[in-house]
């Protein structure tokens, strides 16, 4: 029997590693991801300013499994039927599969955004994000920088953005787009204003209610009628589904499962838990997803194994719940615990704790070791400001 895992993100390395050890080791294991490296994508608007951070960030997948075997190819398409993945340098048959692909950026077909504005999925955008912000910062009617989109990413962004700038150049003008009616608006209420608040208290200028229709080389329209001039555009506006899943995010239920063989999770679907909650776009989701998906195919591996194809098992059913919130604003942080918003101290060190809390479930220790010096010990950390 052959388990297949596509895509080696939060979902798709916290489900392999929980298989290699549940499954018998009779059942073939196979991790695909295009890039060689794991990427701990929630800490990935740090290379903006620090980019030595991609050091720590960057995983290699050999390293983090033990028995899975570990394939860098390019998933092309997925024929559910056959149960046969076409790669860019082969094919893969499988028994079971999990689809973990992530999310892409998504442009809504807005003219001029794919070409004008650089989106933060990967290393190679963080280090364009940062060239592009040093040249613009750099020049003397310059510094005028626009991100679009204010979820959990672009957020974190105008953050990084901000403290860049005032690090190397003393100030810059950062405006933060969003569409609906307050930043973060896929999280709660309490945490998104707390955000907000972060936010402005580092000098960024928040519009919400500002709907981008378009941008050229150096301006965004507003359905408003309004033209941003920036020096530096960011696109975080959205997600949309891989190209093997031709852009969709399918829709899963609990149990994780797309069909009697095949699962998603993490960005790659749109999950809707126990309760009938639609579940955040989130790393925190996905790694939370990847156990009830171990759960599922080991249940169904078992299945299989003993009853044939005739035998559907009880799956468990997937419930999302979250203990919080925390994301950085440059050092700042901002968290929710439960209905407690927290900020300063507390929520710097929590926001610490979560990424090296990650970073000891699947990395090396040089990683870790790496982090915890960066956070814990640099002198932003000993203030209390
Ligand atoms: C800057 C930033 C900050 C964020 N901050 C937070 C935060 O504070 N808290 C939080 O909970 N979430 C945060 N997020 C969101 C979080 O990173 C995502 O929700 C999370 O990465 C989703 O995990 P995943 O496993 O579904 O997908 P990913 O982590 O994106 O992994 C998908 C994997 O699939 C691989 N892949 C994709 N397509 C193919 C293909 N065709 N063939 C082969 N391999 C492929 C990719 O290389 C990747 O390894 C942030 C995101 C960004 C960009």
């Amino acid at each position: 029997m052959h388990v297949v895992v596509l895509g080696a993100g939060y979902a798709g390395l916290g489900l392999t590693k929980r298989l290699e050890s549940s499954l018998p080791s009779d059942v073939d294991l196979t991790l695909v991801d295009e890039s060689p490296d794991h990427l701990v994508q929630h800490e990935l608007h740090r290379v903006i300013r620090r980019p030595g951070v991609a050091n720590e960030i960057r995983l290699s997948l050999p390293g983090a499994l033990e028995r899975a075997t570990a394939r860098v190819a390019r998933v092309e398409a997925i024929d559910r039927d056959e149960r046969v993945v076409s790669l860019s340098d082969g094919r893969l048959e499988y028994d079971i599969a999990a689809i973990c692909l992530g999310a892409r950026t998504a442009y809504y077909g807005l003219e001029g955004v794919p070409e004008h504005g650089i989106p933060l999925k990967r290393l190679s955008h963080a280090r364009q994000i940062r060239k592009r912000a040093r040249e613009a910062l750099r020049a003397d009617d310059g510094g005028r920088i626009v991100v679009g989109g204010a979820g959990l990413s672009g957020v974190q962004v105008a953050g990084e953005l901000a403290a860049l700038a005032r690090e190397e150049y003393g100030s810059a003008s950062i405006a933060l787009l969003e569409q609906r009616a307050r930043v973060a608006p896929e999280f709660p209420e309490n945490f998104g204003r707390a955000v907000e608040r972060a936010l402005e208290d580092d000098g960024i200028e928040i519009r919400t209610g500002a709907t981008v229709t378009g941008a050229d080389a150096d301006g965004v329209r507003l359905e408003s009628g309004e033209r941003l001039p920036f020096d530096l555009l960011v696109w975080t506006g959205g997600i949309r589904g891989a190209d093997a899943l031709e852009g969709e995010r399918p829709t899963v239920e609990a149990d994780l499962r797309l069909d009697d063989r095949t699962f998603a999770l993490g960005d790659a679907a749109r999950v809707v838990d126990a309760a009938g909650e639609a579940v955040p776009a989130s790393a925190q989701a996905a790694v939370r997803e990847a156990r009830t998906a171990a759960e599922n195919v080991e249940r169904l591996v078992d299945a299989r194994r003993n009853g044939g194809e005739a035998v559907d098992p009880d799956l468990e059913a997937f419930r999302f719940e979250s203990p919080g919130w925390v994301v950085s604003v440059g050092d700042e942080a901002v968290a929710t615990v439960g209905s407690r918003v927290l900020t300063g101290r507390p929520a710097r060190a929590l926001k610490a704790s979560v990424g090296l809390g990650y970073l000891s479930s699947v990395g090396d220790p040089g990683s870790v070791a790496g982090f915890a010096a960066r956070e814990f010990l640099s002198e932003r950390f000993r203030r209390d400001r």
